[in-house]
């Protein structure tokens, strides 16, 4: 018997789809309670934070503040556009594009449209691309090429009526604005109906599964929910190069612990706002994509123990 999907194909749609009567239900006031939960757990903090300083947390932030100290200190310093950050930009806009492609779309035509679109958008990452070297441009086209073949050979096409939305941004302002927890998701799918939840999260990565991938679809489902009311359904990783999906059911234990996460995240970074000298060194795999690698040897040494790098889509 032949199939309009092949079995990697079909993996993906087994993991997005499910039939709405399955969907669950949450409790109405479970936005109120996570909100509550983040509030009272950084309020004594963000007291102590001047009328001009405000806190911006992302999942990069959260994730590097309660992993190593120094490298939150470097992004926050040094922010701006790099290879690989420009990397998942493009291949989130070519996938963006592919949905609506008037014809069969073939990855190479994609990546190519994609880096027009954005570097002569109005958007900020428009004067780094204009600005690259032919080599970092060859190498950048070549990476995301790349990972948009692995997902047009993975992934059935995204129908319309499936409500995909790529780079879709969320955010939950908290003490009128003086704390902004923020983020970017890869990819949604579907929607809440009711008290029903619908909607599937998805974060593309390439290299292995990492305990941290989740806890940043996590921190995103939390913001969603106070965002929305209702929780998302599904969260999932994608592994490019594996073909392989991680994915986890939200329930309401899960929320409360990422609510948890996100205030422990806070409240260290307003003590390092506050008090930014002797921050805590930790090395980790993503030391290989750290901007003060150079001058730091515990880094530079741990490197070596991690010959299988970690290289995410950010
Ligand atoms: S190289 Fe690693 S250990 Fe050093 S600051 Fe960066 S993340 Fe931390």
């Amino acid at each position: 018997m032949t199939s309009e999907f092949s079995p990697v194909q079909q993996e993906v749609l087994d993991n997005i789809g499910a039939l709405r009567e399955t969907w669950p239900t949450f409790d109405p006031e479970l936005r109120g309670q996570l909100r509550g939960e983040l509030e009272s757990g950084i309020s004594e903090h963000v007291a102590m934070l001047g009328p001009d300083r405000h806190i911006w947390a992302n999942k990069h932030a959260v994730g590097s503040v309660l992993g190593c100290e120094k490298r939150f200190l470097a992004d926050r310093e040094f922010p701006g556009w790099s290879v690989p950050l420009a990397r998942g930009s493009i291949v989130h806009k070519a996938i963006e594009l592919s949905i609506n492609w008037p014809t069969t779309p073939v990855p190479g035509d994609l990546v190519d449209e994609a880096i027009a679109s954005l570097e002569f958008s109005e958007a900020n990452i428009a004067t780094f691309l204009q600005q690259l070297t032919d080599t970092d441009r060859a190498q950048l086209r070549s990476d995301a090429l790349d990972r948009v073949t692995q997902f047009d050979e993975c992934w059935p096409r995204l129908k319309n009526q499936w409500r995909p939305a790529t780079e879709a941004k969320v955010r939950l302002d908290l003490f009128d604005g003086k704390v902004t927890m923020q983020g970017k998701i890869d990819l949604t799918l579907s929607r809440a109906e009711g008290n029903r939840a619908g909607k599937v999260l998805i974060d593309f990565k390439t290299g292995k599964l990492q305990a941290a991938h989740m806890a940043d679809l996590r921190y995103y489902a939390l913001i969603e929910t106070c965002r929305v009311g209702v929780p998302p359904r599904r969260i999932a990783s994608y592994y490019l190069e594996q073909g392989r999906f991680q994915p986890e059911d939200v329930n309401e234990d899960m929320l409360f612990a990422a609510a948890q996460r996100a205030v422990d995240g806070i409240n260290r970074m307003i003590e390092l706002e506050l008090e930014p000298e002797n921050p805590a060194i930790k090395p980790n795999p993503g030391c290989r994509w750290c901007k003060v690698l150079d001058t730091c040897d515990p880094g530079q040494i741990s490197l070596r123990e991690f010959d299988d790098p970690l290289d995410d889509l950010p």
